[in-house]
């Protein structure tokens, strides 16, 4: 998304994209809470900080918001330098689920509790609280839209699908996927969708950090090879970014035109450019995720934390990190497509029907 539309989404997302700061005079209020963020690359973690920063002002505290560029070593100097900066309490969204063992025993000596944000950090007891969406939820959401779109249930079929999955480093990929497949598999098993490509395992499809022409250049590697004859019928794609580059494939590919119809592709984060794809018959279907109730939830916890108060979660036995299972709150994601963007994004205030067009 350019910078004009992506400054509009922002404000549409009720965010001020103003930095500063407010003072308060409350205890812990008052002090800075690090907030780090993957990246800037995709506009959802754009509209998470800045809902944060936003939250956590109007609790009075000050904020310190970083981004990783996607670049896991940067993440953990950018962390460090939170905690010699003597950050309060920490919400992290991280780039590489393993990679930040060191630095987070860093914060404990510190004191500072650790919110792990959307993206479960694994293998270390110092991450005191996760929020995030019902992530299995998120793949379900995904494979039963294919499933009700090719018409599976009333028996259609036999249908092509290709599978792709998001980054390996992120805890959520295989939560994603796996709520997928548990909705898929039964139709690859009786046959009805086939996986011409063979990739059907996780550590087939994975996409590194989410990189949409890293996707692109799979689809297209999977077209030359595999679909000489019959054609993509439907593509689980985990998330916008990765949805819009298959399509650039596709099309590229001839989809689209004559007697090759665009594939159901799913994608994830209603990011703007993929409403509008949505919108004009390119992409079919994207889960939304309120980051304004996630940014909520999050800056919560932290506060309650900080005042000795327990937060609130509704899920205490999913999220194992290797270490412990981190309590969590668990949002729920929504599937959106032409039929329902309006009242699901338009009507919640987070776009302005205006963006759209
Ligand atoms: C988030 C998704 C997002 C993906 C790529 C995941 O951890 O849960 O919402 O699409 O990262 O940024």
């Amino acid at each position: 998304a350019g910078a004009a539309s992506l400054a509009l989404t922002l404000s549409a997302c009720g965010q001020n994209s103003e930095g500063g700061s407010k003072e308060s005079s409350g205890s812990a209020k008052g002090g800075t809470i690090g907030i780090a963020m993957p990246t800037k690359s995709s506009e959802r973690w754009i509209a998470d900080g800045n809902n944060v920063v936003k939250n956590l002002q109007a609790k009075g505290y000050k904020t310190k918001l970083v981004y990783g560029e996607d670049d896991p070593d940067q993440q953990v100097s950018q962390i460090e330098n939170l905690i010699t900066q003597g950050v309060k309490g920490l919400i992290v969204a991280a780039i590489d689920n393993k990679s930040l063992n060191n630095v987070l025993q860093q914060a404990k000596d510190a004191k500072i509790p650790v919110i792990a944000y959307d993206r479960l950090i694994l293998g270390t007891p110092n991450v005191d609280y996760y929020a995030s969406f019902d992530n299995t939820k998120v793949g379900e959401l995904q494979a039963n839209y294919i499933v009700d779109k090719l018409g599976l249930k009333s028996g259609k079929g036999p249908f092509n699908i290709e599978l792709f999955a998001g980054s390996n480093d992120d805890n959520n990929t295989k939560y994603f996927f796996g709520g997928a497949m548990s909705v898929l598999q039964p139709y690859i098993d009786s046959k009805k969708l086939v996986v011409k490509s063979g990739q059907t395992k996780l550590t087939q499809v994975t996409t590194l950090r989410w990189d949409g022409a890293t996707a692109q250049k799979r689809m297209e590697d999977i077209l030359t090879s595999t679909y000489t004859s019959g054609k993509v019928d439907a593509v689980l794609s985990p998330y916008d970014g990765i949805s819009i580059g298959i399509l650039a494939a596709l099309k590229s590919d001839g989809y689209g035109k004559g007697s090759k119809p665009i594939p159901v592709i799913t994608g994830q984060d209603a990011e703007l450019a993929s409403v509008k794809s949505i919108i004009a018959g390119q992409q079919t279907q994207t889960v939304y995720k309120d980051t304004r109730k996630l940014a909520e939830v999050a800056s919560t916890m932290v506060d309650d934390v900080l005042n000795g108060k327990k937060p609130e979660v509704n899920d205490t036995k999913t999220y194992d990190n290797g270490t412990k299972v981190v309590p969590a709150y668990l949002l729920q994601p929504v599937s959106v497509d032409k039929t329902n963007y309006t009242k699901e994004l338009v009507d919640t205030g987070y776009y302005k029907a205006s963006e759209l067009n």
